[in-house]
C-alpha cells in the first residue's frame, strides 16, 4: 500500500517556517506584507479559492485586499485596476483568480501584472526567467508546491523518468521546466490530449503527475510499481450525500492505483493546500524584495 501524501501538514509546516519569518522581522516602523486579490465573477471555485487564500495570509500575518469586479467588467476596467496596484507602494503582491471570463484575456491580464508582484508567476517575464534558471524568478504556485512536496517526501528526482499529463501555463508548462532544471535532473515528458500512446508513456513514469481536469484519466495499467503519484486534478462530481451537491475528485482513480505506487497525493488534501502556501511562500519574498531593498 501506498504511502498517502498528506498535503495539509506539509503545507502548515510552511505556514508555520513564514509566520516565524514574519515575526523576526518584525518591527514598529515595518509595515506588514499585504496581498491583493482580483476575483471577476462570482464563479464558485473562484470565490472558494479567493477566501481560501485570504484566510491563510491572515493565520500568517499577511494582509489582504480583495477587489471583487462584475463578470461584465472590460479589458480595459481590469488594467487599469491592475495598474492602480502596480503603483500602490503598499501593495507587495497581485494575484488575479483564474479561470477568467472568455471575453478577458488571461495572458495580457497576466503580464499586466508589474513582475515583481507576479506572486502566481504567470507573466512572460517570471516564466522566461524561470527557463533561464534564474533565482528571482517567481514560480507559479502549483508547480513550485508540487515540487516542494516531491522534495519533502524524500522522492529521488535525479536521472528519474517524470511524466507530466498536461501542458498548461498554470502547471504543465512551469513544472516540465522545474522539474527539468539543474539540481532536479529529472528526465522529462511532457503529454497531453493529442499524444499518442499515453498509457505506454505514463507506465515509464517514475514520477507521474496528472495535471488534466478530467476524472479517471490515469488508471493502474498506466502506472509503474512502485512510481509516485501525483494528482493534480479538482473535478466536482455530483454527490447527493454532501450537503454541497458535489464532492472533489483528482484525475487519478485513486483506489485503483494506491495498492500499485510507492506515494500518491489525495484529492483534496494534496496539491490544493500547497498551492495556497507557495503563494504566501511568494508573497513574502515578494515583501522581502520590497522592503529590504
Ligand atoms: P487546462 O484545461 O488548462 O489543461 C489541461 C491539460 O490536459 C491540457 O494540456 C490538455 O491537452 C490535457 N488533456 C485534456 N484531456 C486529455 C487527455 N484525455 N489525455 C491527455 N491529456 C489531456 O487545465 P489546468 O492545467 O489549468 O488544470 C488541470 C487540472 O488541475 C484541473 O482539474 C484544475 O482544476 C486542477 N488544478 C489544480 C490546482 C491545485 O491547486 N490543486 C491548481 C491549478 C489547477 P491540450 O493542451 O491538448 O488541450
Amino acid at each position: 500500500m501506498a504511502e498517502i501524501i498528506d498535503g495539509n501538514a506539509i503545507a502548515k509546516s510552511l505556514h508555520e517556517e513564514l509566520r516565524s519569518e514574519l515575526l523576526a522581522m518584525g518591527s514598529a516602523d515595518l509595515r506588514k506584507p499585504c496581498v491583493a486579490f482580483v476575483r471577476v465573477g462570482e464563479n464558485p471555485a473562484s470565490v472558494s479559492y479567493v477566501s481560501k487564500k485570504q484566510k491563510v495570509s491572515a493565520e500568517i500575518g499577511i494582509e489582504s485586499r480583495l477587489h471583487v469586479l462584475p463578470e461584465s467588467v472590460s479589458q480595459p476596467e481590469l488594467n487599469s485596476l491592475i495598474d492602480s496596484l502596480n503603483a500602490d507602494d503598499n501593495v507587495d503582491a497581485i494575484l488575479v483568480q483564474a479561470p477568467l471570463p472568455p471575453h478577458l484575456s488571461e495572458r495580457d491580464t497576466f503580464n499586466r501584472v508589474r513582475p515583481d508582484k507576479d506572486v502566481d508567476g504567470f507573466s512572460a517575464a517570471n516564466l522566461g526567467l524561470l527557463c533561464q534558471e534564474d533565482a528571482s524568478a517567481f514560480v507559479a504556485c502549483t508547480p513550485a508546491g508540487i515540487l516542494e512536496i516531491i522534495k519533502r517526501s524524500g522522492v529521488e528526482t535525479r536521472g528519474k523518468n517524470a511524466v507530466v499529463i498536461g501542458r498548461s501555463i498554470i502547471v504543465g508548462k512551469p513544472l516540465g521546466l522545474l522539474l527539468m532544471r539543474k539540481g532536479v535532473d529529472a528526465t522529462v515528458s511532457i503529454c497531453h490530449s493529442r499524444t499518442e500512446n499515453l498509457r505506454e508513456i505514463c507506465a515509464r513514469a517514475d514520477i507521474l503527475i496528472a495535471a488534466v481536469g478530467r476524472p479517471m484519466t490515469v488508471s493502474a495499467d498506466m502506472v509503474k510499481e512502485g512510481a509516485c503519484v501525483i494528482d493534480v486534478g479538482i473535478n466536482r462530481v455530483p454527490c447527493a450525500e454532501k450537503k454541497s451537491g458535489y464532492r472533489l475528485v483528482g484525475d487519478v482513480d485513486f483506489d485503483g492505483v494506491v495498492s500499485k505506487c510507492s506515494k500518491i497525493t489525495p484529492v483534496p488534501g494534496g496539491v490544493g493546500p500547497m498551492t495556497v502556501a507557495m503563494l504566501m511562500k511568494n508573497t513574502v519574498a515578494a515583501y522581502k524584495r520590497h522592503v529590504l531593498k
